[in-house]
């Protein structure tokens, strides 16, 4: 399998709780790598077109708050089938349906304050990860 990178979030309801590296050693344990991070306060407009695909939601509205409600750890991974494997590792996007040992069963606190982002394709990928990081920020 190619080695990819996708991109990571870790959320304000991780980052309020501290849990940054507990995140961060389950996506290491996995054999992913951060090869970029930063830790940052998106704006409201940041994430309104971050989260543009899901506008037409119900959910949109609470969901863009609470990404602006602390800080964010945005972070490449790279790794053998990055964007996959991340998917794995943090678990469904309800909790309640996540399996055991995913980020999102031991950490996330409801269908909406779920601990984390990643990408889920290949194209979502590329385009996350330069809506953050220029390629001089990836070191791989
Ligand atoms: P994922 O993050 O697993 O890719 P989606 O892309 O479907 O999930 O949704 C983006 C984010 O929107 C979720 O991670 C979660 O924070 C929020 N969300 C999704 N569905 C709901 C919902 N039914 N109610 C509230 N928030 C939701
Ligand atoms: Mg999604």
């Amino acid at each position: 399998m190619a080695v990819e990178r996708t991109l990571s979030i870790i959320k304000p309801d991780a980052t309020r709780r501290n849990l940054t590296g507990k995140i961060i050693a389950k996506f290491e344990d996995a054999g992913l790598k951060v090869v970029a991070s930063r830790r940052m306060r998106l704006s409201q407009a940041d994430a309104e077109a971050f989260y543009g695909v899901h506008k037409e939601r119900p959910f949109f509205k609470d969901l863009v708050s609470f990404m602006v409600s602390g800080p964010v750890v945005v972070q490449v991974l790279e790794g053998e089938g990055a964007i996959q494997k991340n998917r794995d590792v943090m678990g469904a996007t309800n909790p309640a349906n996540a399996a055991a040992g995913t980020i999102r069963k031991e950490f996330a606190e409801s269908i909406e304050a779920n601990s984390v982002h990643g990408s889920d394709a290949p194209e979502t990928a590329a385009n996350e990860i330069k809506f953050f990081f220029r390629d001089l920020d990836i070191v791989g």
